[in-house]
């Protein structure tokens, strides 16, 4: 086979949805797992739809899952004149025509078909009429009428179209600019693409597309078209992917699941980027839709949290404690990692995990202790432990790590004749803020001896003896 080639060509009208971000995913997995080369055409033809500011956000969205183009991205707007040249080539060999209908006439037999109940078909009027100097018109494409169009798509298999419903279409404006089916077409052969990857809604398209390549003399590629996405609401299938990244969603996670929406291996459900690239194969592409589940991402967002190394979740997270109120958040931070450490555990999104580390991060007169938390664990009783465990703690601070802290505790309890049980919800309450939270002598590790002794006299403060 010879190497191959894909490419992603998203249009810059709009954000990197789920959908076009699992388009991406595929080429970019197929030319990982080939050896091939992924590449990137950004489709500006649409000059009233597209902006700078969508191909930079796509860009970054593409980079955020760690997907980036082999060559310097194709821009199509720049290609104007190989197009033109194309069109110039289909003139001369014939295999255009100019169509002078009106789109008053052309809506006129619209309408006339809808009446009839038959599917409107141009009906080639306009093949053969005399040159009409000063008329407006358009280019249209010569399809074969007998015969047919056969696609051997990777994904759906044999597709084969009778050449009689192959509409003559317009291909490019009376100004030479073409039009998406013809400009694709250029295009991809111009990047030397040999497999076309992309969402099942251009199927009607491809055998269009394919008599294209064989009138202009290019090798044809293979198709593979992907299943649609469904589920959700139309607002949620078509948020962008800097929705999930803002709702704190890791890179790994999105790939892994946007990937299991029409692809599967064996009943493997967590895959790292690694496997991913070593498994994925476009024959292992189902024809069945895919359908977005939040329930499900989140669960693979949480085992991705919990397979992520501390040093990256932490960078991954900094952004989302600069947001949570510490904007001077940094990776150099000494609580961030061990932080980190205690908590990968136990949140679903990096939003919440930000939201579950706030405690470790506040100033210890400022930490908030849940009300009712306070009155069940505070109590008078409590706290007067609480106070003398302060003081014991106090004076054993040169061990201050998770098995030198419970050394202390434990030696503290014996002594004063108590059980854990006494202790450890108030300890909890006082230096969390709630009666959940990590390890009691992993969250006082992680807090440094000064905190957690200040902690728990703080939090007894409103029972001063
Ligand atoms: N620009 C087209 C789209 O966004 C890409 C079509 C194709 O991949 O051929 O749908």
């Amino acid at each position: 086979m010879p190497q191959v080639r894909v490419r992603f060509a998203p249009s810059p009208t709009g954000v990197l949805h789920l959908g076009g971000a699992r388009t991406a995913l595929f080429n970019y997995l197929f030319a990982r797992h080939t050896g091939g080369q992924f590449l990137l055409r950004i489709e500006d033809t649409d000059k009233e739809r597209s902006t700078e500011a969508f191909t930079q956000a796509i860009l970054e969205d593409m980079a955020w899952m760690g997907m980036r183009s082999d060559e310097e991205p194709v821009v199509q707007s720049s290609r104007l004149s190989a197009h033109r040249e194309a069109l110039q080539q289909l003139i001369d060999s014939g295999k255009v025509y100019k169509c002078y209908c009106t789109p008053e006439e052309r809506e006129a037999a619209r309408q006339k078909a809808e009446a009839e109940k038959t599917s409107y078909q141009y009906d080639r009027r306009c093949l053969g009429k005399p040159e009409q100097p000063g008329v407006p018109f358009v280019w249209r494409f010569q399809m074969p009428t007998e015969g047919e169009t056969v696609v051997d798509d990777l994904v759906q298999g044999r597709v084969v179209t009778p050449n009689s419903e192959l509409e003559d279409l317009v291909i490019a404006r009376q100004d030479g600019s073409p039009l998406y089916n013809f400009v694709v077409v250029i295009d991809d052969a111009f990047m030397g693409i040999t497999h076309v990857v992309r969402g099942k809604d251009h199927l009607s398209n491809t055998p269009k597309q394919v008599q294209i390549y064989r009138a202009l003399g290019y090798p044809e590629p293979v198709f593979a078209h992907l299943p649609l996405i469904l589920g959700l609401s139309k607002r949620l299938r078509s948020a962008g992917l800097g929705a999930y990244r803002d709702a704190g969603y890791l890179p790994s996670a999105v790939s892994n699941y946007i990937a299991r929406l029409g692809w599967s291996h064996g009943d493997q459900e967590i895959f790292t980027e690694e496997e991913l690239i070593e498994k994925f194969d476009l024959a292992d592409v189902n024809r069945a839709e895919g359908a977005l589940n939040l329930d499900k991402m989140a669960w693979l967002n949480q085992q991705h949290i919990q397979m992520t190394p501390p040093e990256q979740l932490a960078a991954l997270l900094v952004p989302f404690l600069q947001k949570a109120g510490f904007p001077e958040m940094s990776l150099d931070h000494p609580r961030l990692l061990p932080a980190v450490a205690t908590m990968r555990a136990r949140a679903s999104t990096l939003v919440e995990m930000a939201e579950n580390c706030r405690f470790y991060f506040v100033d210890d007169d400022a930490l908030e202790i849940d009300e009712a938390a306070k009155g069940k664990h505070l109590t008078q009783e409590a706290c007067a432990h609480l106070r003398a465990l302060a003081d014991a703690l106090a004076s054993t601070t040169e061990d201050w790590t998770e098995a030198g802290i419970e050394t202390a505790v434990r030696q503290f309890i014996a002594a004063q004749n108590l059980q854990l049980k006494h202790i450890a919800q108030p300890c909890r309450v006082a230096l969390v803020g709630a009666p959940k939270g990590p390890g009691l002598y992993e969250t006082m590790a992680v807090l440094g001896p000064a905190s957690s002794v200040a902690r728990l006299r703080l939090a007894c403060s409103h029972h001063n003896p």
